[in-house]
């Protein structure tokens, strides 16, 4: 570590995967001895908010909460809670009884110039930090609003002013600091916004305790130069790496991008900002799931400030899982095989002739070998799940499922 007074957070996306809480606590204690100073728990719509009733899909109660709470108090891990405050709130913004509040009718994000989102997302903060009553520090989100000032309630605000459509978000994500800090929090938001506007420029209109976190998860990711135009406001920057996130084909695997996610990591840990390590479950809420976390122990080790290996029985899991995900990857390759013979056969045939023989004798004994395998392979996968003591494998297998017979079943 080229600093010791770097601090390296996990943040932990419960939108994905969620172990059961005796897993997730064994988690904990090995993510405190990989010398992680916090988590950034992300809980979505996994607690029954009062805030916003009809939407969440709760895994936790607010006992269990208070339970990692205390396990990580004793252990000697910080909790940032993430709450979301505009943009990726498709888990609330989906269900019809919020329609009225969507950016221009886009389940996506709040329109923040809406008198009751304010007010709603008020009264989140206040329930989040009821559940974290020692928290020193709180995560707004405020990333990706891609819709943002579409509406055109909020057209009319920004159309004359001089920071453009950042005019509504300004207002809205620095007076929710405000609330925050007057609440003895420190916040923190993603900055994308800031660089997806090309408004660098403006980040000093931010409350100047707020701290601006630069994520930045490709593989050859540069970070320097806007950590520097983040910093010249004033207000702290941290880093952001991602140990699991989006993909190309990330719905048909198993597994990470494992050389990709590693080179990111090795980004940020040598630089000297804190860093935020994501771990994403799933893009959206309107997304499939990513791999659990037995998929990327190894990028939670070389994220880590001190790698040390998983306790045996979660070493065990990480190691079924890559026989899992190895599996999947042949299994997903022999389906790409036979969606490429019958095409090509179908196109074969006008110079040839039909020849159904052939899909008799090598299309359709691959076929039902495949669903065979596959059918073990979810089998197998189910137990794992089980074992392992992970929620949403129905939903995981189903969908890797769909992508090995996409078109052949
Ligand atoms: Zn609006």
């Amino acid at each position: 570590m080229s600093d010791p007074s770097k601090k390296v957070y996990l943040h932990l996306d419960f939108k994905g995967i969620v172990p059961e809480l005796p897993r997730l606590l064994q988690y904990l204690t090995w993510f405190r001895d990989l010398g992680f100073d916090g988590i950034v728990p992300e809980y979505d719509l996994r607690i029954d908010w009062r805030t916003w009733p009809g939407a969440p899909e709760p895994c936790f109660s607010r006992e269990d909460i208070a339970g990692i709470n205390a396990h990580c108090e004793k252990i000697g891990l910080e909790v940032i809670p993430l709450m979301q405050c505009l943009g990726h709130f498709e888990w609330v913004l989906r269900h019809e009884k919020y329609a009225h509040l969507r950016e221009n009718g886009f389940r996506s994000e709040f329109c923040p110039s809406h008198p009751e989102t304010a007010a709603r997302m008020r009264e989140f903060l206040q329930e989040v930090l009821e559940l974290h009553p020692r928290a020193r520090m709180i995560h707004l989100g405020a990333d990706e609003t891609w819709h943002l000032a579409s509406c055109p309630r909020c057209a009319g605000l920004v159309r004359n002013a001089p920071e453009g459509k950042l005019a509504v978000y300004l207002k809205y994500v620095s007076q929710l600091c405000r609330d925050a800090l007057a609440r003895g929090v420190r916040p923190l938001i993603w900055a994308d916004m800031f660089w997806r506007e090309s408004r660098l420029d403006l980040v000093d209109r931010m409350p100047r305790e707020a701290i601006l976190v630069n994520w930045e998860y490709r593989a050859d990711a540069s970070p320097d130069a806007r950590n520097a135009a983040l910093a010249a406001g004033g207000n702290e920057v941290w880093g952001a790496s991602a140990l699991q996130c989006f993909r190309e084909d990330f719905w048909a695997r198993a597994d990470a991008d494992h050389p990709g996610r590693l080179a990111n990591i090795g980004v940020w840990n040598a630089r000297s900002v804190n860093v935020i390590c994501t771990t994403w479950g799933r893009p959206s809420n309107l997304w499939p799931l990513y791999a659990p976390w037995p998929s990327i122990h190894r990028e939670f080790m070389e994220a880590s400030p001190r790698p040390v290996p998983p306790p045996a029985e979660l070493a065990e899991l990480g190691e079924a899982w890559d026989r899992l995900a190895e599996e999947a990857a042949s299994l997903l390759a022999r389906g790409d095989s036979l969606r490429h013979l019958r095409a090509v056969l179908r196109v074969s045939g006008k110079y040839t002739g039909d020849a159904p023989e052939l899909l008799t004798t090598h299309f359709e004994p691959p076929l039902a070998k495949l669903e065979a395998d596959s059918s073990a392979w979810c089998e197998k996968t189910g137990r794992f799940f089980r074992r392992a003591r992970l929620l949403s494998g129905e939903e995981f297998i189903a969908e890797r499922r769909a992508a090995i017979l996409a078109g052949l079943d």
